[in-house]
């Protein structure tokens, strides 16, 4: 595997901080007619339509973004990719896309600092022991490596963490040693260029605003910028799915909900893996600019607001602090929301649609950034050839059949 060098590695920060990666993406208007239409240029949409050209050859196809590129959940995110999972349709599909991570830079020769430093979820009572040991056996059969670790392994691996606390003494961990980060816009402008180069057509501030379809069948959407006609269409709108299904005409069982988390000042390099921390609900890693990226639980009511709140600053920190006692004295540099998509099982949905043509991929919650390539991978399958192995079980019917997925872990979030 390739390794960049210390100054590779600024420079691709610095061309992504100013935006000089997304000027390789060549704006355009849409044409009058595509095979298939994604809507939605978040790393999902960008990701479906690349393995779309990719590994099918379809290549006359527009990706509409009401906004810009990435900037929906891909460019909001805590970037955790782990695939420890513990149902095997789950397991399959994320370790599918987390191994694609390992290669992305690669395969898109695009700088996506993937960094797989390790990621640890804590285990903090019994239940959650017993959870993750569960987890550990299901991933031993699924063949996903991750291992249950003891306290002074836990410890070994954060020095910064008091695995003593007051309330929830650490117990334990699920560490898996693949996991890690990625730069979230890199993903994003990485496939959006690649897509753009394959003579795809990104379009950016065009919003879909309707969808047309002749008997039972879809025909075209109604955009910002015109009507545009297909034969196709994939709606990969997260947050908004159940508002774009409902101009399709159909229903779909989720919630759109906001998620926050913040960023401290930077500070020197003190902690190399990622800390999960479920019960308490908070999560953290380091970026490479050495800020603390901090997440924390979703509002406990639907919503729409992609911006942050101060009591959610002030119930994260404080769960945080008791594991991390350095963090107290740390300033806070930024915070934000974005609106994520809860379905009840908290499972995606990746699926055909009761209106013949349209595909829906959505339903990845708190935890679909580290999906994004496998989805990708597995949604543009479903679009060509109308199944996937991967996608299979997570159709939107389950719900009316009760065949859920169930990963509602701890707080019924999943990052
Ligand atoms: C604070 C936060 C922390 C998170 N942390 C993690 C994490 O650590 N690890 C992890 O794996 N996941 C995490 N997630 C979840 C992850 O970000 C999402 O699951 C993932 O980014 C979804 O990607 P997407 O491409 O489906 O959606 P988005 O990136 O939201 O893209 C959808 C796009 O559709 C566009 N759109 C919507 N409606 C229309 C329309 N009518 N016409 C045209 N365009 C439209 C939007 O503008 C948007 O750009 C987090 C999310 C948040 C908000």
């Amino acid at each position: 595997m390739k390794r960049y060098s210390a100054f590779a590695v600024a420079r691709e920060a610095l061309r992504n901080h100013t935006g000089w990666n997304r000027a390789w993406v060549k704006p355009t208007q849409p044409k009058k007619k595509y095979d298939a239409i994604i809507v939605g240029a978040g790393g999902h949409g960008l990701a479906t339509a690349y393995y779309l050209g990719k590994n099918f050859g379809i290549t006359n196809v527009a990706i509409l973004e009401k906004g810009w590129l990435g900037g929906g959940n891909t460019g909001r995110n805590t970037t955790i990719i782990r695939s420890n999972y513990l149902q095997d349709p789950s397991a399959a599909i994320y370790e599918k896309s987390r191994s694609l991570y390992e290669t992305m830079s690669q395969d898109l020769n695009y700088n996506v600092m993937f960094s797989p430093r390790g990621v640890i979820m804590l285990a903090q009572t019994q239940a959650e022991i017993r959870g993750y040991k569960r987890t550990a056996h299901a991933n031993a059969l699924q063949g996903v490596t991750t291992e249950w670790i003891e306290p002074a392994r836990v410890k070994e691996l954060v020095p910064i963490m008091n695995i003593d606390g007051p309330r929830y003494p650490v117990l334990g961990g699920l560490w898996q040693a693949r996991g890690g980060t990625a730069r979230h816009d890199a993903v994003a402008w990485g496939y959006a260029r690649a897509c753009s180069e394959m003579g795809m057509d990104v379009i950016q501030q065009c919003e879909v605003t309707g969808v047309r379809t002749s008997a039972g069948k879809v025909v075209g959407v109604d955009t910002s910028k015109g009507p545009i006609d297909c034969d196709k269409l994939g709606m990969v709108v997260a947050g908004h799915a159940s508002v774009l299904a409902e101009k399709a005409g159909f229903r779909l069982p989720m919630e759109s909900v906001s998620l926050q988390a913040l960023v401290s000042e930077p500070i020197k390099p003190c902690m190399d893996v990622v800390v999960m921390a479920n019960t308490v609900h908070g999560y953290m890693s380091q970026s490479d600019k050495g800020e603390m990226v901090i997440g924390g639980g979703t509002d406990g009511y639907n919503n729409y607001t992609q911006r942050g709140s101060f009591h959610h600053i002030e119930e994260t920190v404080r769960a945080l602090v008791e594991t991390f006692p350095m963090i107290a004295r740390l300033k806070m540099l930024r915070q934000w929301g974005g609106i994520v998509d809860v379905t009840g099982d908290r499972s995606p949905i990746l699926s055909k649609t009761p209106v013949d043509g349209i595909f829906v991929n959505c339903g990845w919650g708190t935890g679909g950034f580290k999906a994004i390539p496998g989805s990708g991978w597995a949604m543009a399958e479903l679009i060509a050839k109308g199944q996937s192995p991967l996608t299979e079980e997570f159709n939107m019917f389950r719900f009316r059949e009760g065949k859920f997925i169930d990963e509602s872990v701890a707080a019924g979030v999943a990052h």
